[in-house]
């Protein structure tokens, strides 16, 4: 049988011994009290991009839902096995959570993929190719764009794909309703993985900025 990986062993041992003492009451009280976060982030499952480092965020803070190049299907109650769906029924229905982020970031592999023509399927089932699919309409558009640069075309892509998840948030019934009531907030934000920059989008315009930190 082959051993449980040592890197993960030691990582563990420093948590035990290092943030876990910290933060062991915390843990504790969540254990007791239940998790209340009251932000949702969908963010890409890159390894370069996780939320609760980006951010700052302790244990019980952040929400967090990861896929392949952090997209949200539209709302489709069809029987199939939605993940996202599933984990945004829970964090808006039970957490009832008041701020929902969709993060993407620079130099996303599925966005790479989705851009590139020439990339066979990676297994029989062609997950990703199926998953990035969503984005087909845009990526069409982008791909056929020859004033863009390959690195202009992929940003692009990446933050298109933020607004379009943002949009596919709203074909859920109840998020639409929550954030039409005032009582739940959507926002995109972009991260630049090679300069640690944090983009924001302008709600009106769709725009991304860097904001005052
Ligand atoms: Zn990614």
């Amino acid at each position: 049988m082959q051993s449980f990986p040592s890197s993960l062993l030691n990582g563990y041992r420093n948590f035990m011994s290092g943030r876990y003492v910290d933060e062991r009451e915390r843990y504790r009280s969540l254990a007791e009290e239940g998790q209340s976060p009251t932000t949702l982030v969908i963010a890409c499952s890159d390894s370069r991009s996780a939320p609760e480092t980006i951010f700052d965020a302790g244990p019980g803070e952040l929400f967090v839902i990861r896929n392949v190049a952090n997209m949200v299907p539209p709302h489709e109650p069809d029987g199939q096995f939605h993940a996202t769906s599933a984990a945004l029924e829970f964090g808006v229905k039970v957490l009832k959570v008041r701020d929902i982020v969709v993060m993407g970031h620079g130099r996303c592999g599925g966005i790479r993929a989705a851009l590139d023509t020439t990339s066979a399927p990676l297994s029989d089932g062609d997950f990703i190719g199926k998953w990035m699919g969503l984005l087909k309409p845009a990526t069409e558009q982008i791909q056929n764009n020859d004033v863009m640069t390959p690195a202009e075309r992929q940003t692009a892509l990446e933050r298109i794909s933020i607004r379009n998840s943002l949009n596919n948030l709203r074909s859920f019934p109840d998020i639409q309703m929550l954030e039409e009531s005032g009582n739940l907030a959507l926002h995109g934000a972009w991260f630049d993985i090679s300069t640690g920059e944090l983009w924001v989008m302008d709600a009106k315009t769709g725009d991304f900025t860097r904001p005052e930190v």
